[in-house]
């Protein structure tokens, strides 16, 4: 029997109860939470019950497209007013690079993907909450009034570290970064068009189709961002 199969058995037993049945589509505590999709952080592990919290989740615990869409529909239809990140300690986003990555699943896929077009893979963990933390807190349809807090989970503890700070990436709701990571990237190039507005042609997409030529503004996070002060492989300024 394939582990479906057996999770079909457990949901028959399971629905002949279904004491899950009076919870609603709200949060009862008010809270939501954007982690990673590992198997060792759980509910249990952050004292929740089913009903308590939305749990947010992808590889790494990345504010994405996708997981800012979830949050925002958190607050504003669910009316949670607390949003937790939570990245961990070995996490698989840490042990590869962006193109590390992308190289080793292209070679067992055998063909190249255009999306998806990021792994978000970090080296620093810290650095990378507080990423995630400035993405929320510069979001405008995030509400200052909600309570934005960001912690490492360590694995072989079980507990919880709060990180603090901001990022240093630019911040994107800064009137004088519109563009977000493009306004100081070395592969960018500034371009005004007839009409006067700006945008911005990456050059990376000359040479690798995972980089578009006009990326949609403005970009919150990219693994091809190389400051032009200087920056880290991973392309995230140096501290
Ligand atoms: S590499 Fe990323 S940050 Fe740099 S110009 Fe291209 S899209 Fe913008
Ligand atoms: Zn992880």
């Amino acid at each position: 029997m394939s582990v479906i199969d057996e999770v079909l058995v457990a949901n028959e037993i399971y629905s002949r109860t279904h004491e899950l049945r009076r919870l609603t589509p709200r949060p009862e505590r008010k809270l939501a939470i954007l982690t990673c999709m590992d198997t060792r952080l759980s509910i249990r592990t952050l004292g929740l019950k089913t009903g308590d919290a939305h749990i947010i989740r992808n590889a790494g615990g990345i504010v994405t497209e996708d997981s800012l869409r979830s949050l925002v529909v958190s607050h504003y239809l669910l009316g949670t007013e607390e949003f937790m990140v939570i990245n961990h300690t070995d996490c698989g986003l840490m042990q590869a690079s962006e193109e590390d990555l992308r190289t080793r699943i292209q070679n067992r896929a055998g063909t190249a993907a255009v999306s998806p077009a990021f792994f978000y893979a970090f080296q620093n963990i810290e650095e990378n909450v507080r990423h995630q933390l400035q993405k929320l807190r510069t979001h405008p349809w995030i509400p200052k009034e909600i309570a934005v807090r960001g912690f490492v989970y360590d694995v072989a503890n079980g507990r919880l570290r709060e990180v603090s700070g901001a990022s240093s990436v630019p911040d994107a709701s800064d009137s004088r970064s519109p563009a977000g990571m493009c306004t100081d990237c070395s592969h960018a190039r500034e371009i005004e068009s007839a009409r006067g507005s700006t945008f911005y042609f990456c050059e990376r997409s000359a040479t690798d189709a995972n980089f578009v030529k006009y990326p949609r503004l403005p970009v919150l996070q990219c693994p091809g961002y190389a400051p032009k002060g200087g920056g880290n492989a991973e392309g995230r300024p140096t501290q």
